[in-house]
């Protein structure tokens, strides 16, 4: 007799210009990691350190803004390569914190990084510019900004019981319609 296995669904995760706060959220779903993973399979995602797409997903999950150009080119292979993609917290859905850098000039954000700021000890006065660090945009960009996203998780960050009821709802092929006490901004 032979088993049959039925696939499950893929869960990618990436993190942009985010702390990884919102991927903390998603490990604080605490035991029911285990019934995670017994609905989906992680394919990229620091979460298993899978660095590149194997397979198509069904869901991936966004934190963090765009801030460089690398992050634009993350962003767009998970709108490629996933069905539906959710921008979680507030980073991903309006740049956050990052976002306050977006009132004063590049070049003085890097001077006050590399140059000026109150700890910074670089004799040699140089703001480094190799070639293999990701080049920084003009602003941070939200997500939906750069690609096409079908849901919004918001607050800083989300919790976990928003991630959780979001992510079976779609896995289950259901819309996103969240309760009202677990939709936070904060
Ligand atoms: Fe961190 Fe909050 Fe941004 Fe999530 S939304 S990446 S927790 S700062």
């Amino acid at each position: 007799m032979t088993e049959t296995t039925t696939e499950k669904p893929k869960l990618a995760t990436c993190s942009l210009a985010g702390c990884f706060g919102c991927h903390m959220s998603i490990l604080d779903i605490d035991e029911r990691i285990l019934e995670l993973v017994d609905l989906v399979d992680f394919d990229k995602s620091p979460i298993n350190d899978k660095k590149t797409f194997t397979d198509r997903c069904l869901v991936g999950l966004i934190e963090g803004g765009c801030s460089t150009e690398e992050n634009v080119h993350v962003l767009e292979s998970f709108r490629n390569n996933c069905d539906i993609l959710i921008s979680v917290g507030a980073c991903a859905i309006t740049g956050g914190i990052p976002a306050l850098r977006n009132n004063i000039p590049l070049t003085e954000c890097l001077a006050e990084a590399y140059l000026d700021g109150p700890t910074v000890y670089n004799p040699r006065g140089v703001i480094p510019r190799d070639p293999e660090i990701p080049l920084c945009l003009n602003n941070i960009y939200p997500c939906h900004e750069v690609v096409k996203i079908d849901y919004f998780l918001p607050g800083c960050p989300p919790s976990a019981d928003t991630i959780w009821e979001g992510l079976v709802a779609l896995l289950n092929g259901k819309p996103l319609d969240l309760p009202y006490e677990l939709v936070k901004y904060d």
